[in-house]
This record gives structure tokens, sequence and C-alpha cells, in this order.
């Protein structure tokens, strides 16, 4: 279990990037969904020890994780947001090097862990090819490799579906969620569906507050039968703003698709399915309106 109990931070600019944040997080998957600059990423580089928090306190199980950093290192796996410098090394020679880094010094041992992490991975066909050239999906793919040697409880992966294909972003989805339940996985995202498809729990972090949290099967029932949905043309969106409570819009097929918050339902719209984004967007289109 990963305590976190009345972070905050404040950057050295004044900007406040965390506001009293107080977390449960078990094991299993769990969605950390916000936009950008909700203070996700300052989040996760405070509990990955690679910042002090200016007050508050991270627990993970036994390990008081701003007084002991090093002991929560040797069980967490990180995949940051960006890695920065793309090596020309092959993914074998690099893992095998970071493995070692991690204290695995025996040889057959080390081969073992980077041999099974890569077939894991689905990279071993590339295995001796350069990360260099890798394309997104296989960089990421290489980037839960590194944060998996040495069988973490505690796994942080930062916006790891940005930029990916379908495809690619369907095959790192899978990986993640082969990765077990006796894990503490923190998937934080600004991508809706990847908490919908992935996570059991969740929270929502908006101006470095958390707005929501709990299952998305409940969160969504809450919003069951207040939100509305008309295809309009993109012409009236603003008179749709001005009228209704819009959530969000988004296009199809040349027509702009409205979705409003109402308890009622409004003339001439049809009731929509609630999904966790209507979820997402009515929390988001409060603060909006709250500020
Ligand atoms: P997210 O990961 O959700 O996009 P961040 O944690 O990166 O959010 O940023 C939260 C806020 O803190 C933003 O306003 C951002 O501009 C600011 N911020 C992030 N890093 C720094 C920094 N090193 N110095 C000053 N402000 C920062």
């Amino acid at each position: 279990m990963l305590e976190i109990a009345n972070l905050s931070h404040t950057y050295a600019n004044g900007t406040v990037a965390l506001h009293d944040v107080s977390l449960s997080i078990p094991r299993g998957m769990y969605g950390l969904l916000g936009p950008n600059g909700a203070g996700k990423s300052t989040l996760m580089r405070t509990v990955a020890t690679l910042q002090q928090p200016t007050a508050g306190t991270i627990k993970f199980g036994e390990i008081d994780v701003l007084a002991d950093p090093q002991r929560l290192r040797r069980t967490l796996g990180y995949l940051p947001q960006d890695f920065g410098v793309y090596p020309r090394v092959s993914a074998y020679a690099m893992l095998d090097q970071l493995a070692l880094l991690k204290g695995i010094t025996g040889s057959a041992e080390r081969r073992s862990v980077v041999e099974t992490l890569l077939s894991q991975t689905n990279l071993w066909a590339v295995r001796h090819k350069s990360i260099a050239g890798f394309s997104g999906g296989m960089r990421q793919r290489f980037g839960i490799a590194q944060a998996l040697i040495g069988n973490p409880e505690l796994i942080i992966v930062d916006e790891p579906t940005a930029g990916l294909d379908p495809e690619e972003r369907n095959r790192f989805l899978n990986l993640l969620a082969g990765i077990g339940d006796n894990v503490v996985v923190i998937l934080s995202t600004h991508i809706v569906a990847d908490v919908a498809d992935l996570c059991p729990l969740m929270a929502v972090l908006a101006n470095g507050k958390v707005q929501l949290e709990g299952k998305p099967v409940e969160l969504i029932d809450s919003t069951r039968g207040k939100v509305w949905k008309k295809a309009i043309p993109h012409a009236e969106l603003e008179d749709y703003q001005q009228k209704y409570d819009v959530i969000s819009t988004r296009l199809f097929a040349g027509m702009t698709i409205v979705h409003v918050l109402a308890d009622t339902k409004p003339e001439g719209f049809e009731p929509v399915e609630g999904g966790l984004e209507d979820v997402y967007f009515t929390t988001l289109s409060n603060l909006r309106r709250a500020a």
C-alpha cells in the first residue's frame, strides 16, 4: 500500500504544483488522470524520490519514502515521461548494464533476467538493435523492461501512451495489464481511455488537487441519467454553450457532438450511456466554472 498524505509542492518560482494531496493506493493498477499541468509528473517524481516535496509524507508499506529514499529505490520501477536520450547501444546491452546497476551482479542470473524481460516485452527479435532506432512503442516497451528489473513492488509509469499509434498503445497496455496484482502500479495519464481500459481504481488530479477518487464503474454510475448528447452544426456550438452546461464536444462525420449535463432531458437531446470521459469532463467543467 502506498500512502500519500497532505503532500504539497511549490516550485521556486512560486508555482503551486501540488496542494494537500492525500491518496491511498493499494496493490493493482491505479490510474492517475489529469490534464496537462495538473501536477501528475510532480507527484510521480516525488514518489519516485527524484524531488522532495514542500510538505507531506509518503509511506510505502513500512518504508518512509522521504526519510529513506534509498530503500524505496531498491523496490521501485520508474518509467519517466521522457528518457531524454536514447543511446546507440543495443537493447540487450543496455538492459544488461541497468541490471548490473540495480545490483544483479551474477552473470548467469543477469542473463536470465535480461532475456526474460526482453521476451516479456516483445523485444526479443530486436534485442541486438540500437535503442536509438526504436519506434515510440518499442521505446516504451523497453522502458517497461528496465522498470521491471529486480521485481519492483512499486511501478510508476508517467504518460506512457502519449504519441503511440493505436496498435502500439494496445500492445503496451496489455503489457501493463500483465504485470500482476501483487504490485502497486501507478499509471499517470491525460488519456481517459487508458484508465478506463486498465484501472479498477483511479483519481482525477487537476490544479494540483485530488478532485475525484474511486472506482471508474461507480464514478460512471454517478453521472447516469445526467448526460445528454446531440449532433449539431459546428456554427451553432457557441449558442449551445450559452444555453447548456456543455461538458465536452467532439467531431463526428462533419458534425459536432455535444455532451451536456442536465437533470432532465433537454429538448432534442438523447441520453448518453455514461462513460468515464463524461465523468472526467464533468469534473473539469465544474472546476472551470468555479474558477
Ligand atoms: P503534469 O505532469 O500533470 O502535466 P506537472 O507536474 O508537470 O504537471 O506540472 C504542474 C505545474 O508545475 C505546472 O504548472 C508546471 O508548469 C509547473 N512546473 C513543473 N515543473 C516545474 C519546475 N521545475 N519549475 C517550475 N514550475 C514547474
